[in-house]
C-alpha cells in the first residue's frame, strides 16, 4: 500500500525529517510513500508561511530515491492550499515545476483560518461553514493544477467540537464530488480525523458512499502523518470501508498520472 499524505520539515508545521520517515514505511510494509508538503499562498491569520524551496525539496526526494531505491517507492507530492482570491498563484507557482501529485486542500474559510477557530469570528459556526464549503466549490470549479481534494469535511475538527454533522451539507458537498468527477478528479481518503479526537476519518464514509454513487473511482488513501510514527494509520479500516462504499481499488498517481490498484 501507498501512503499519499505524508508532511516533513519542509512543512512549517512539521519537525521530521524525509529521511526519518523512510525505514519506518518499510517495517509497515509500505510499497511507498508520496510526501505532500505545504504550501499555502497567503494563509491567513498567522505570520507562518508555508512554502517549500522547490529545489531543495526536490533535490533531498531525489537523494532519498538513489538511497532506498529498491525498497520504497518514494514520490513527490505536495499538498497546496486552495483559496478563491489566490487562483492566479496556481498557474505561476506550478509553472516550471513538476510533482507526482498535487492534493488540493482548503485551510481557510473566506479569508480567515480554519486552524485557530478564526473562520467563525463575528459569525456562527453554521455561517463558517457555509464560508467553507462555498470557498471549497469555486476553488474546485476554478483550480485545475490539482489531482485530488484534500479531507472534504476536515471542517468538523474546527466548528465547535460535535457540531460539525455532513448530513446538513449533503447539497454542498454533492456539488463538490460531481465538479470532482467531471473534472475527471479524485478525492482523499484521509485517516487523521480519529487522531483529531473525531469519531471519523476524512471523508465520513457517507460522502465516500456519495462520490461511489455519483460515479467516483480516483480515491487515495492518506495518513496525513506529521510524525513517522503514524504513517500508514488506519489504513486496515480505511481499506475496509472503500470496499465497503463499493471500491475495489484505490489510486496512486505517478507523474500526475492516476493508477489504481486493487483493495
Ligand atoms: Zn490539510
Ligand atoms: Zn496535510
Amino acid at each position: 500500500m501507498f501512503d499519499y499524505h505524508v508532511h516533513t520539515n519542509h512543512s512549517n508545521d512539521c519537525t521530521f525529517e524525509m529521511e526519518s520517515y523512510i525505514l519506518p514505511a518499510i517495517a509497515k510494509g509500505l510499497e511507498g510513500i508520496c510526501f505532500t508538503d505545504h504550501v499555502d499562498i497567503d494563509y491567513p491569520g498567522t505570520s507562518i508561511q508555508f512554502d517549500i524551496d522547490y529545489s531543495k525539496y526536490i533535490g533531498e526526494v531525489k537523494r532519498l530515491k538513489d538511497k532506498y531505491n529498491d525498497k520504497l517507492e518514494i514520490l513527490t507530492g505536495i499538498e497546496f492550499g486552495m483559496q478563491p482570491h489566490i487562483l492566479e498563484e496556481d498557474n505561476s507557482f506550478f509553472q516550471n515545476k513538476s510533482f507526482d501529485y498535487i492534493l488540493g486542500s482548503i485551510h481557510a474559510a473566506n479569508k480567515k483560518e480554519l486552524y485557530g477557530g478564526d473562520f467563525t469570528e463575528s459569525k456562527s459556526g453554521h455561517l463558517g461553514t457555509l464560508d467553507y464549503f462555498n470557498d471549497m466549490i469555486f476553488c474546485v470549479k476554478n483550480y485545475n493544477s490539482y489531482n485530488n481534494l484534500g479531507h472534504i469535511d476536515a471542517i468538523a475538527r474546527y466548528v465547535s467540537k460535535g457540531s460539525f454533522s455532513a448530513s446538513q451539507y449533503m447539497e454542498y458537498i454533492e456539488e463538490v464530488l460531481k465538479i470532482i468527477i467531471n473534472k475527471g478528479k479524485g478525492i482523499e481518503l484521509n485517516t487523521s480525523g480519529k487522531r483529531y479526537s473525531l469519531q471519523h476519518f476524512h471523508p465520513e464514509p457517507s460522502i465516500i458512499k456519495l462520490y461511489k454513487e455519483l460515479g467516483g473511482e480516483i480515491i487515495t488513501l492518506g495518513s496525513d502523518s506529521h510524525n513517522p510514527n503514524t504513517l500508514g494509520y488506519g489504513f486496515e479500516e480505511a481499506v475496509y470501508i472503500l470496499q465497503s462504499c463499493g471500491f475495489k481499488y484505490n489510486t496512486i498517481f505517478r507523474k500526475g498520472k492516476p493508477e489504481f490498484i486493487k483493495l
